[in-house]
């Protein structure tokens, strides 16, 4: 989740003295960085990936199997290979939001495309294998974007009970917040700055025998009003920032050569991220139900939306200056590039920005389409200030501009080299769920990178209004996305320039037409222009047999030959002997979707629908 310092974090009262301090100094942090690093060319194509592990405990004597909260112990002994020495470790680690999550990135970040890719599926299993070697008998980890029963019924060991200061949540205890302040701050923080608990209402699967008010009965309503979405039927309704942040994901970040390169990869795999969210989902279970919605996105956004009733527009604006239209979870709201592929009709969402920001960062002579962007992030107030550092040398520190950037968790992230290092210009791709195997992991990871650097060889144009890219990102979470939906794509992406109407530019199409290309062969596909791509780069024989298994799994994923996690899932729970049609998944079913999901993992079983013959 980024940027953890140590050090004594504030409440929010005593937070809000210094928001405008730290968001000024995060901007001068942020023009710093920029003048000495906007000229800068010629950084080396480097990236890595992110993966999130969930930790869990199997009772030996039920076999029921919870999540177990002691990640932040295995976590101090995996990180005391690093503490020895910083400079050689194969693999880093860091705490993430839940105290049943581990994250894990390759110590040393991959360079190129070429052999380099034989190499990564091997570190995604070690890294595996070192969490393995510091468990507990008892203890297992898995890879899947959100625990089924999370906030069901008894779900941790050690079993906690709900209701406490922190969170103030009906169903999640404080103890599965990993314990560095950062992360109950921020809980704690959110809620208060909205003035309420967050409210995460996502629609329940309808099955013959699913009761429509069957969550309604577990909680008591913070609302009387009908409408309101928590008092809705077929609704599952989730109170704390846990329930999102506590979900996995697979990231990917490159650095470009330059500025620029930066800028225009990222409006292009801005539009990719709906498609790689439906085609990488994972979630369907909720809470213990099955839900009607198939990826982790919308239940991250609602989980730590602190906009508060004045930046909803409910209320007139006083004590905040901005009607916000999203949550600091979200798709993106402007393309970056300052080339002429970019016409400015694409950026068609009304950005909200702060003007003092916008203002400064212009008079620096910044242009005005990245002093927008960072303006854009400028709307947030930093949610977790260190009591220990507020003065900071900003021609040293970024602690501040780091602060309102890395709690703007959006689709994608475009990231300035950090002040003093060698590192350069980067962009994150946020998207993705974690998948299962290693296998998977390694297939997305490498898929995105190679398709990184055809957008940038190639100049592939995917852009088309940043508006539809919004609304593809609302279909990428129904049931079966991948698979039943249209998503909006652009006909012609081999197009540099184009002047017609922008409508003409995009029609809908199905994710199996994107990747695989369609009937009247008008469109020839992603999957068919990357191994063209791949051709030029004369891999070894062994560096293209890995890559063409890779591609051929997203490819049957697309074509739905094979099932996405969400779909599989939704199988497993639907024709178990236990299930009564009635969406709720017991810990009898869990227990025996997740014993599953080990021996998928691990290879004892095979699970052809998932992945094939491939793995
Ligand atoms: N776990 C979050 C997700 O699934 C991401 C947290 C992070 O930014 O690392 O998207
Ligand atoms: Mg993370």
């Amino acid at each position: 989740m980024g940027f953890i310092a140590e050090g004594n974090t504030l409440g929010w009262e005593d937070s809000e003295k210094f928001i405008d301090y730290v968001k000024k100094h995060g901007v001068q942090q942020l023009l710093n960085i920029w003048k000495n690093n906007k000229d800068r060319m010629g950084d080396s194509f480097k990236w890595g990936d992110e993966v999130e592990y969930i930790m869990l405990n199997v009772d030996e004597n039920t076999n029921d199997i919870k999540l177990s909260l002691r990640s932040h112990e295995v976590l101090a002994q995996l990180m005391q290979k690093e503490k020895a020495d910083p400079q050689n470790v194969e693999f880093l680690w860091r705490p993430e939001y839940g105290r049943f999550m581990i994250e894990g990135t390759p110590g040393q970040p991959y360079r190129g495309l070429g052999r380099q890719l034989l190499g990564i599926e091997d570190s995604l299993v070690k890294r595996r294998a070192e969490i393995n070697n510091n468990l507990g008998q008892n203890e297992r980890i898995v890879t899947m974007s959100a625990y089924p029963r999370m906030g069901a019924q008894d779900f941790t060991v050690p079993t906690a009970l709900p209701k406490g200061n922190v969170a103030e949540s009906q169903f999640l205890p404080d103890s599965v917040i990993n314990p560095h302040f950062r992360f109950s701050t921020l809980t704690a923080n959110i809620r208060k700055r909205r003035g309420k608990n967050v409210s995460i209402n996502i629609p329940m699967f309808r099955d013959t025998k699913t009761a429509p008010y069957q969550d309604r009965l577990t909680y008591t309503s913070p609302t009387k009003n009908e409408k309101d979405p928590i008092n809705q039927p077929y609704n599952i309704y989730m109170d704390a920032m846990g329930f999102g942040m506590g979900a996995c994901c697979l990231q990917t970040t490159f650095q470009m050569s330059n500025i620029e390169e930066a800028r225009s990869v990222y409006d292009q795999m801005a539009v990719m991220a709906p498609i790689m969210l439906a085609l990488t989902a994972t979630s369907a279970i909720f809470k213990g139900y099955l839900s009607d919605i198939d990826a982790r996105w919308t239940v991250i956004s609602q989980s730590v939306d602190d906009r508060t009733e004045e930046e909803l527009g409910h209320k007139p604006l006083r004590r905040n200056k901005h009607i916000i239209n999203k949550s600091r979870y979200d798709s993106i709201d402007s393309f970056l590039s300052s080339g002429s592929m970019l016409r400015s009709e694409y950026n068609d969402l009304p950005l909200v920005y702060d003007r003092e920001t916008y203002n400064t960062l212009i008079d620096a002579g910044m242009d005005e389409i990245l002093a927008r962007h960072f303006a854009h992030l400028f709307i947030r107030d930093p949610l977790v200030i260190y009591s220990d550092k507020i003065e900071l040398d900003d021609t040293k520190h970024a602690d501040h501009f780091e602060n309102i950037q890395s709690t703007n968790w959006q689709t994608m992230r475009f990231k300035p080299p950090p002040p003093g290092s060698d590192i350069g210009w980067r962009v994150e791709f946020r998207p993705m769920e974690v998948q299962l195997t290693d296998f998977e992991n390694a297939a997305y990871a490498v898929f995105v990178a190679i398709l990184m650097r055809a957008i940038s060889d190639l100049k592939l144009n995917f852009y088309m209004p940043i508006t539809k890219v919004d609304e593809n990102m609302k279909t990428a979470h129904h049931l079966g996305a991948v698979l039943n939906e249209k998503f909006l794509f652009r006909k012609n992406i081999r197009q540099s320039m184009s002047s017609g109407p922008v409508e003409e530019e995009y029609e809908p199409m199905t994710i199996n037409e994107i990747f695989n290309g369609n009937s009247n062969g008008q469109f020839a596909g992603l999957i068919n222009v990357l191994r063209d791509y791949v051709r030029t780069l004369n891999f070894d024989s062994e560096t293209s047999t890995l890559v063409n298994r890779y591609f051929s799994l997203i490819s049957k994923r697309a074509s739905g030959e094979l099932q996405t996690m969400s779909a599989w899932t939704r199988q497993f729970v639907q024709s178990h002997p236990a299930y009564q049609q009635d969406s709720v998944v017991s810990q009898e079913i869990q227990n025996d979707l997740l014993q599953r999901c080990i021996e998928i993992t691990n290879g004892t079983v095979q699970e052809p629908t998932l992945l094939g013959d491939l793995y």
